[in-house]
Protein backbone atom coordinates (compact mmCIF):
# COMPACT_ATOMS: atom_id res chain seq x y z
CA UNK A 1 0.00 0.00 0.00
CA UNK A 2 2.23 2.88 1.12
CA UNK A 3 5.12 3.00 -1.29
CA UNK A 4 8.78 3.79 -0.50
CA UNK A 5 9.39 7.29 -2.42
CA UNK A 6 13.31 8.05 -2.39
CA UNK A 7 12.51 10.41 -4.90
CA UNK A 8 10.52 12.74 -2.19
CA UNK A 9 13.21 12.74 0.02
CA UNK A 10 15.77 15.27 -1.45
CA UNK A 11 17.99 17.65 0.14
CA UNK A 12 19.81 20.19 -1.58
CA UNK A 13 20.12 19.95 -5.36
CA UNK A 14 23.53 19.94 -6.90
CA UNK A 15 24.99 19.02 -3.84
CA UNK A 16 28.67 18.23 -5.13
CA UNK A 17 28.80 20.93 -6.82
CA UNK A 18 28.31 23.15 -3.82
CA UNK A 19 30.54 21.13 -1.76
CA UNK A 20 33.31 21.59 -5.07
CA UNK A 21 32.94 25.35 -5.43
CA UNK A 22 32.98 25.73 -1.36
CA UNK A 23 36.18 23.82 -1.51
CA UNK A 24 37.28 25.27 -4.57
CA UNK A 25 36.91 28.69 -2.74
CA UNK A 26 38.45 28.07 0.48
CA UNK A 27 41.24 26.44 -1.34
CA UNK A 28 42.07 29.74 -2.89
CA UNK A 29 41.61 31.81 -0.05
CA UNK A 30 43.91 29.82 1.60
CA UNK A 31 46.36 29.90 -1.17
CA UNK A 32 46.21 33.56 -1.31
CA UNK A 33 47.04 34.18 1.84
CA UNK A 34 49.87 32.10 2.30
CA UNK A 35 51.10 33.37 -0.93
CA UNK A 36 50.97 37.25 0.44
CA UNK A 37 52.14 35.99 3.72
CA UNK A 38 56.23 35.50 4.78
CA UNK A 39 56.82 31.68 4.04
CA UNK A 40 58.55 30.12 7.64
CA UNK A 41 59.75 27.35 5.31
CA UNK A 42 61.76 29.60 3.19
CA UNK A 43 64.29 30.07 5.09
CA UNK A 44 65.07 26.97 5.34
CA UNK A 45 65.15 25.92 1.41
CA UNK A 46 65.16 29.46 -0.02
CA UNK A 47 67.13 28.41 -2.87
CA UNK A 48 64.37 25.31 -3.78
CA UNK A 49 60.99 27.86 -3.14
CA UNK A 50 61.95 31.32 -4.06
CA UNK A 51 59.09 31.16 -6.37
CA UNK A 52 56.82 30.14 -4.08
CA UNK A 53 54.25 32.50 -3.57
CA UNK A 54 54.38 33.28 -7.13
CA UNK A 55 52.93 29.75 -8.06
CA UNK A 56 50.98 30.15 -4.99
CA UNK A 57 49.21 32.99 -6.67
CA UNK A 58 49.20 31.24 -9.86
CA UNK A 59 47.61 28.47 -8.04
CA UNK A 60 45.01 30.45 -6.64
CA UNK A 61 43.76 32.02 -9.86
CA UNK A 62 43.57 28.98 -10.76
CA UNK A 63 41.48 27.56 -8.31
CA UNK A 64 39.43 30.76 -8.44
CA UNK A 65 39.04 30.69 -12.64
CA UNK A 66 38.07 26.70 -11.85
CA UNK A 67 34.77 27.67 -9.38
CA UNK A 68 33.34 29.99 -11.75
CA UNK A 69 33.32 27.61 -14.26
CA UNK A 70 32.09 24.86 -11.88
CA UNK A 71 29.11 27.99 -11.01
CA UNK A 72 28.95 28.31 -14.90
CA UNK A 73 28.61 24.73 -15.76
CA UNK A 74 26.37 23.43 -12.96
CA UNK A 75 24.22 26.46 -12.89
CA UNK A 76 25.13 27.37 -9.23
CA UNK A 77 24.67 30.32 -7.84
CA UNK A 78 27.28 31.88 -6.14
CA UNK A 79 26.23 33.89 -3.42
CA UNK A 80 26.78 37.81 -2.99
CA UNK A 81 29.43 37.95 -0.52
CA UNK A 82 31.45 35.25 -2.20
CA UNK A 83 31.24 37.42 -5.60
CA UNK A 84 32.08 40.82 -3.75
CA UNK A 85 35.54 38.73 -2.65
CA UNK A 86 36.63 38.04 -5.76
CA UNK A 87 38.42 40.50 -8.26
CA UNK A 88 36.16 40.46 -11.54
CA UNK A 89 39.35 41.63 -13.67
CA UNK A 90 42.03 38.62 -12.63
CA UNK A 91 40.45 36.37 -10.47
CA UNK A 92 42.16 37.52 -7.51
CA UNK A 93 40.82 36.71 -3.75
CA UNK A 94 40.32 40.04 -2.30
CA UNK A 95 41.49 40.59 1.09
CA UNK A 96 41.61 43.49 3.14
CA UNK A 97 44.75 44.49 3.51
CA UNK A 98 46.74 42.01 1.72
CA UNK A 99 45.55 41.74 -1.91
CA UNK A 100 43.44 44.85 -2.16
CA UNK A 101 42.39 48.31 -0.39
CA UNK A 102 39.26 49.51 1.52
CA UNK A 103 38.46 53.01 1.08
CA UNK A 104 34.92 55.06 1.79
CA UNK A 105 34.28 56.97 -0.72
CA UNK A 106 31.89 59.96 -0.22
CA UNK A 107 30.69 62.00 -3.45
CA UNK A 108 27.93 64.63 -1.95
CA UNK A 109 28.33 67.77 -1.08
CA UNK A 110 30.90 68.19 1.65
CA UNK A 111 30.34 64.52 2.18
CA UNK A 112 27.46 65.80 3.82
CA UNK A 113 25.34 62.78 3.18
CA UNK A 114 25.80 59.88 4.97
CA UNK A 115 23.82 57.73 2.85
CA UNK A 116 26.12 58.21 -0.02
CA UNK A 117 29.00 56.14 1.16
CA UNK A 118 30.28 53.69 -1.07
CA UNK A 119 32.69 51.33 0.21
CA UNK A 120 35.34 50.99 -2.50
CA UNK A 121 37.69 47.81 -2.62
CA UNK A 122 40.65 48.25 -5.19
CA UNK A 123 42.63 44.87 -6.21
CA UNK A 124 46.49 45.40 -5.45
CA UNK A 125 47.26 43.25 -8.54
CA UNK A 126 45.26 44.70 -11.46
CA UNK A 127 43.66 48.07 -9.89
CA UNK A 128 40.22 47.40 -10.94
CA UNK A 129 37.63 48.99 -8.30
CA UNK A 130 34.55 47.32 -6.76
CA UNK A 131 32.28 49.56 -5.50
CA UNK A 132 29.39 49.09 -2.88
CA UNK A 133 26.88 51.40 -1.10
CA UNK A 134 27.35 51.27 2.26
CA UNK A 135 25.14 54.53 3.83
CA UNK A 136 21.83 53.71 1.64
CA UNK A 137 19.50 51.42 2.81
CA UNK A 138 18.78 48.55 -0.17
CA UNK A 139 15.49 49.00 -1.84
CA UNK A 140 13.44 46.09 -1.63
CA UNK A 141 13.00 43.71 -4.22
CA UNK A 142 9.75 44.28 -6.42
CA UNK A 143 7.96 41.47 -4.72
CA UNK A 144 8.24 42.67 -1.46
CA UNK A 145 7.21 46.24 -2.17
CA UNK A 146 4.04 47.89 -1.57
CA UNK A 147 1.70 48.50 -4.27
CA UNK A 148 1.26 51.73 -5.17
CA UNK A 149 -1.66 53.78 -3.96
CA UNK A 150 -3.54 53.94 -7.09
CA UNK A 151 -4.22 50.64 -7.63
CA UNK A 152 -5.31 49.62 -4.09
CA UNK A 153 -8.07 53.05 -4.34
CA UNK A 154 -8.77 51.23 -7.23
CA UNK A 155 -9.65 48.30 -5.67
CA UNK A 156 -11.37 49.75 -2.92
CA UNK A 157 -13.80 51.30 -5.59
CA UNK A 158 -14.02 47.98 -7.66
CA UNK A 159 -15.18 46.67 -3.83
CA UNK A 160 -17.62 49.57 -3.59
CA UNK A 161 -19.17 49.26 -6.88
CA UNK A 162 -21.04 46.50 -6.99
CA UNK A 163 -23.11 48.21 -4.16
CA UNK A 164 -23.77 51.40 -5.48
CA UNK A 165 -24.31 50.12 -8.91
CA UNK A 166 -26.72 46.93 -8.11
CA UNK A 167 -30.01 49.26 -9.12
CA UNK A 168 -29.39 53.19 -9.36
CA UNK A 169 -33.03 53.50 -10.73
CA UNK A 170 -34.15 51.97 -7.16
CA UNK A 171 -32.19 54.64 -4.84
CA UNK A 172 -33.56 57.01 -7.00
CA UNK A 173 -36.69 56.40 -6.35
CA UNK A 174 -36.17 55.25 -2.67
CA UNK A 175 -35.40 58.87 -2.73
CA UNK A 176 -38.13 59.91 -4.34
CA UNK A 177 -40.40 57.51 -1.94
CA UNK A 178 -38.65 58.69 1.43
CA UNK A 179 -39.52 62.12 1.42
CA UNK A 180 -43.08 61.59 0.29
ZN1 LIG B 1 42.31 42.25 -9.88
Amino acid sequence: MAKDKPAKAKGVPNKHLHSRSTFLYQAATYLTLRAGAPDPNQALDSAKSSGAPQSRHGLALQLVSDLQNVSRKGQVRLSSELKRTICKTCNTVLMPGRTATQTIENESKGGKKSWADVLVMKCMRCGSKKRFPVGAKRQKKKSERQPPQAQTSLSEKSAEDPTSTVSPMQTSTDQASTPG
